[in-house]
């Protein structure tokens, strides 16, 4: 039987470290961290997602700037917007809620934020420090995985990592992270032939794809680390992942929940890149 990989209790543990860094910074700089989230719309999963990062740089004591624009703000509205906020000394990081209303361009958008505060890390200048293995911010699911990893002992190194999905915001950056500890990387997608002979060779397997309960056991290696990045909601309303948690839990050594695995995590990372860019812009030590 699976051991819990439980990012409820890790993400607790790091928000701990996170608050006490936050006071000290205050202390030493008298300046508290901000971070500005832009939510354009009301979807209710974004609000409930803006919500929670709000209630989460409470818990932690990072100043919590909120900024709600109408669903049809024009696009230069809202990039001024922005760069006002790029200005602001008193804001450290930006994020702007996706998905945008279809009208606006999301590649604009996260460009005009200054990478300097641009705590999601989507900036292509982020994005390419991530590819150096110089990054500043590491964006945040995939930041939250290696936590996890970390916390409960995974060894990385000369391992089989497999990867499967190719997003910009996780399978990408946690292929390139996995790479980055000395792993050996596969990275598989929809177009991947033999997916379940790739997947049956990973020690560690990373599922972000979003099609509910798609891995199995029978797709992977018995001692596996299993991490489910996958959010499916179900007809009857309850949360799954992309992993079919039973049989797969018999088979692996670890395995992630869905929820209460690399869920938590995201937001606690997000506070984590803010109070970075705070130090950091103390210090002026970018680039
Ligand atoms: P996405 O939706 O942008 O892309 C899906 C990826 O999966 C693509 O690269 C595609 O090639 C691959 N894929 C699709 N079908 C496949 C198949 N049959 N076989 C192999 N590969 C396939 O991906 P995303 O934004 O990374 O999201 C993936 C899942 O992770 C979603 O369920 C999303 O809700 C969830 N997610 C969770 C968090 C979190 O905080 N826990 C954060 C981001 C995303």
């Amino acid at each position: 039987m699976a051991e819990l990989i439980n990012g409820k209790v890790v993400s607790r543990h790091l928000r701990e470290l996170i608050a006490s860094d936050v006071l000290k910074f205050k202390e030493e700089y008298g300046i508290t961290p901000g971070l500005a989230v832009i939510l354009v719309g009301d979807d209710p999963a974004s609000t409930v997602y803006v919500k929670n990062k709000h209630k989460a740089c409470l818990e932690v004591g990072i100043n919590s700037i909120e900024i709600h624009l109408p669903a049809t703000v024009a696009e230069d509205v809202l990039i001024s917007k922005i760069e006002e906020l790029n200005t602001d000394a008193g804001v450290n990081g930006i994020l702007v809620q996706l998905p945008l209303p279809k009208h606006i361009c999301e590649e604009r958008v996260i460009n005009s934020i200054i990478p300097e505060k641009d705590v999601d890390a989507f900036h292509p200048i982020n994005v390419g420090k991530l590819m150096l293995g110089k990054p500043d911010f590491i964006p945040c699911t995939p930041a939250g995985i290696m936590e996890l990893l970390n916390y409960y002992s995974v060894e990385i190194s000369g391992k089989e990592c497999v990867v499967i999905g190719r997003s910009n915001i996780v399978g990408k950056p946690i292929a390139q992270l996995l790479l980055s500890k000395n792993g050996t990387v596969t990275v598989c997608h929809s177009r991947t032939k033999n997916l379940t002979e790739s997947a049956k060779r990973a020690d560690i397997l990373v599922v972000a794809i979003g099609k509910p309960d798609f891995v199995n056991g029978d797709m992977i290696k018995p001692g596996a680390v299993v991490i489910d990045v996958g959010i499916n909601r179900k007809e009857d309303g309850k949360l799954t992942g992309d992993v079919d948690f039973e049989s797969v839990t018999e088979k692996a050594a670890y395995v992630t929940p869905v929820p209460g695995g690399v869920g938590p995590m995201t937001i606690t990372m997000l506070l984590k890149n803010t109070l970075i860019a705070a130090k950091k812009q103390i210090s002026k030590y970018f680039f």
